[in-house]
Order: structure tokens, then sequence, then C-alpha cells
């Protein structure tokens, strides 16, 4: 027996094609040396072509999930992903409010990169209202930064902007991450914690295969808070998982495939030389 490792949980989707949502959250979790626990919040129909669609749970079942995880497993850090329904992001807000769910991470996803609505039109303003302002870490890309304020979010400086009127809101900490641009100006993320705005810069490989890389920047973020990394340390290690699992993205399906989780462990499945 070893000791227990730390606990991550994540509120988000399944993709049942693997690549995002729960299964890259767990995936993550696994390779950043996190115990993983989750509560389903829909459960998207999905392949390399995009999102056919979803079936959303019940709120009553997410926090059935939260509680029981919680109560009894514990866990250091917490992130949501696709939360799909206002009722579900009502539920999620009240719950991190009265549990001791650590750290929260709040992915604000509203669509997929094919542009398939992930969250219903009616929930952004929940969203926006209820939950980010409970956020440890807001981690927006460009599209959600704009959908959030309703600015226009151009440039660095755009950038910027986007993250002094998120982190207004009320989260600790605002990521706004400018990849999936072909602007190699936005080939960096900014980090804003009300004070201090830093700088990431992308260390950027050209790959059509990037499906799941902002569910994994944000589990891989949770996973290092739940290890006990501050959040500025925590988020560059993160962005030095998803880099290297960029790198070992491969192609899947006939669309687009989805970053490599796994290339801490393709150590032990290698032939011996
Ligand atoms: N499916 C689910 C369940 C997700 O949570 C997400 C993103 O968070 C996606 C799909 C979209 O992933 P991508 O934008 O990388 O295609």
């Amino acid at each position: 027996m070893r000791t227990t490792p730390p606990r991550a949980l994540t509120i988000a989707g399944s993709d049942s094609g693997g690549g995002a949502g729960v299964q890259a959250d767990l995936k993550t979790f696994l390779c950043c040396g996190v115990h993983g626990t989750s509560a389903l919040t829909a459960v998207t129909v999905q392949n390399s072509l995009g999102v056919s669609g979803f079936y959303e749970l019940p709120a009553q079942a997410v926090i059935e999930q939260v509680e029981a995880v919680v109560t009894d497993i514990g866990v250091q850090a917490t992130k949501t992903g696709m939360l799909a329904s206002a009722a579900v992001i009502e539920a999620v807000a009240e719950m991190v409010t009265r549990l001791d769910v650590g750290p929260l991470v709040v992915d604000p996803v509203c669509a997929s990169q094919h542009g398939d609505a992930l969250l219903r039109d009616d929930a952004l303003e929940a969203l926006r209202d209820l939950l980010v302002p409970l956020a440890t870490l807001l981690t927006p890309n460009l599209p959600e930064a704009r959908l959030l304020t309703g600015l226009e979010v151009r440039g660095r400086a755009g950038m910027s902007q986007a993250a002094r009127a998120l982190h207004a809101r009320g989260p600790d900490w605002v990521l706004v991450k400018g990849g999936h641009t072909d602007d190699p100006d936005l080939a960096l993320d900014v980090l804003f914690d009300g004070d201090r705005e830093i700088e990431l810069v992308a260390d950027r490989h050209p790959s059509p295969h990037t499906h799941g890389t902002g569910d994994t920047l944000a589990a891989a973020t949770t996973a290092a808070l739940a290890r006990g990394l501050a959040v500025e340390d925590a988020v560059h290690a993160a962005k030095a998982f998803v880099t290297a699992s960029v790198a070992d993205s491969f192609g899947l399906g006939a669309g687009l495939g989805p970053v490599g989780h796994f290339w801490p462990l393709e150590q032990h499945h290698r032939p011996a030389p």
C-alpha cells in the first residue's frame, strides 16, 4: 500500500470521443499524480468531427455526486468544465460555497472548437454572475472572454483589458488564453491577479490536433493546486504539461484529433532498445 495521493474533482461533461471533457480531466489528473474524481453534468455525443448533441443531467444528480465525493473522499482542488445549464451552474455555485472543495478553477466552457454549443444560451448570465465570482482561477479563451465581457478582446491590449474586466467580477486570478488563433502576436497567455500581469509565452507546436487543450490546461492546473502549489506555479506547471501534450497530439478519426496526455507514461510502454 502507498499513502493516499492528493485528490482533485472535476465537475464537467463527458466527451464520448475521449479527447476533452471529463475524460481529458481524469487522464490529466492521473498523469499529474493526483487521484481524479468526477461529477458528470452532461453527456455529449461527440467524435473527431464535432458534437452532434448532448444530454444534460438534472442538477440534483450533480449535487449528489459532488456531495458523495467531498464528504467521504475529500478533495484538495476542484475544476468546472462544461456545465450545460443554468440549473447546474446554480447548484455548483451553492455547493462550492457550502462544501470544502479547495481552490476552484473555473474553465468557462461555452462551445467546442468546432463551434458546437456546450452551454445553453440562457446559462451564460448564471455562469458570469454566480460562478465566476467564486473562482480561485478563471481560464477563458478569447471567444469566452468576449462572451463574458462583451468586449472585442483584440490583440495583447485587448487581453489585458479582458483580464481586468473579468477580475473585477470577483475571481482571485484570471488566465486569458491567447491560443487557438493564427495571430502570431497572440501566442501567449496573460495571467492577472488584480495587481501583476504575468505573460506566459507559449511554445507553439503547429498541430491541427488540439482537441481538449483548454480542458487539459485547467485540469493540470487543478492537479498542481491539489498537490499544494501556489496559483502562479500551478499555471506554469500546467502550461508545461499542455505544451508537451500538444507536441504529443495525434490524428484520430476524420477530423480534429486530441492532445496526447500519456507522454509521461510512454517510457513504460516503449520496447527496450
Ligand atoms: N466536449 C466537452 C465535454 C468539453 O468539456 C469540451 C471543452 O471543454 C469540449 C468538448 C471541446 O473541446 P475543444 O474545444 O478542445 O474541442
